[in-house]
């Protein structure tokens, strides 16, 4: 009797579960939009930074597949993430409220764009004299990690998708969407069902108030 095969046999490789709440519509497409929704608000006042710290950016890098699960980051890592999350935000909102971006935020995602060099670059100190080096390793999944989101961030910008991007209609909510449909005003089941819920309450309070 014919063996199976191992390579039949081989489980395929698990993908990681992406952290955080599901995705909101468009970000299982684009990167830079699951970025630009890592920063969440809830009701209550209560909010939730998903690359808040090094541990959870490491986390959110590696479930994406933007770092290897070893990786181990600092705090300047995840600020450098943080911070083209800004300038990626302040692209979408300009986008969506038709207004040309801060020339600010188009810089750094063009900085960002840019900074996956994988030349070993120049370095002169008076002991050594002149030598090549490659970038700190984990400088350099970093950097990966940033010229990917940022690329993503420029193809998201100018593709068709762009002119479907709204925020999420649902406060505090600060999440955006590619709306799948025109009527479509919310990140998630979640939001729309708490709007609805409001919706509700405000019609019974406003029929008792009569
Ligand atoms: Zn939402």
């Amino acid at each position: 009797m014919k063996e199976t095969s191992p390579a039949a046999s081989a489980e395929p490789a698990a993908r990681p579960v992406p952290s955080g709440p599901p995705l909101a519509p468009g970000a299982e497409r684009y990167l830079s939009l699951d970025l630009a929704n890592s920063d969440l608000a809830f009701p209550g006042g209560r909010d939730e930074d998903l690359l808040g710290t090094p541990e959870s950016a490491r986390e959110w890098l590696v479930t994406r597949e933007l770092a290897p699960a070893q990786a181990v980051l600092y705090d300047v890592c995840a600020g450098r993430l943080r911070a083209l999350r800004d300038a990626v935000r302040a692209l979408l909102s300009a986008r969506v409220e038709e207004v040309v971006a801060p020339a600010e935020a188009v810089r750094a995602v063009n900085a960002a764009l840019t900074s996956a060099p994988s030349a070993a670059l120049l370095h002169w100190d008076g002991e050594r004299g002149p030598y090549r080096a490659q970038a700190h390793p984990i400088d350099q999944i970093v950097n990966h990690a940033i010229a990917v989101l940022a690329a993503d961030a420029a193809d998201l910008l100018t593709a068709p998708d762009a002119a479907r991007l709204t925020p999420c209609g649902a406060t505090p909510c600060r999440r955006f969407l590619v709306r799948t449909h025109a009527s479509r005003q919310w990140c998630s089941t979640r939001c729309g069902d708490r709007v609805r819920a409001a919706r509700a309450y405000a019609r019974r309070t406003q029929g008792k108030a009569d």
